[in-house]
């Protein structure tokens, strides 16, 4: 399946394997990341994990602490955002649609997808999106 969809995309099937690998690896590492921030979220010691400075015994150490979780929620949501572009673009791969805009239908541009493997729009479209 899908393999008869790949030619209409504007990858052959080595190149898209390669993305495929990419793109697991990093949704691993954010997986990873995720489950780092879980733990930390209930507050195990966990001295594997050195993102954040070790805090003195200062007064403002409470403050330093709400601040720190308030940077792990956005970290997590970041983390999960990107969780979610890379397995739509893992199911895009899977259908044969990966590259193609999905405004458009036109494909995406391999740089912007060397520098943004998980994009799913051609730049036009985006930036139209984005002056709306
Ligand atoms: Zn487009």
């Amino acid at each position: 399946m899908g393999e008869n969809n790949l030619k209409n995309s504007a990858f052959n099937a080595t190149a898209l394997r390669k993305i495929k690998t990419d793109l697991l690896i990093k949704k691993d590492q954010i997986m990873k990341d995720l489950t780092d921030l879980a733990r930390k979220d209930s507050h195990e010691t966990d001295n594997r994990t050195t993102a954040f400075p070790e805090y003195g015994d200062k007064p403002d150490e409470n403050a330093q602490e709400i601040s720190e979780y308030s940077a792990n929620i956005v970290t997590e949501k970041v983390l999960e955002d990107s969780l979610e572009d890379i397995e739509s673009a893992l199911k895009r791969i899977e259908k044969g649609t990966y590259g193609i805009c999905k405004y458009c239908q036109k494909p995406i541009s391999a740089k912007r997808l060397q520098a943004r493997p998980t994009a799913s729009s051609c730049v036009a479209c985006k930036t139209e999106l984005q002056a709306e």
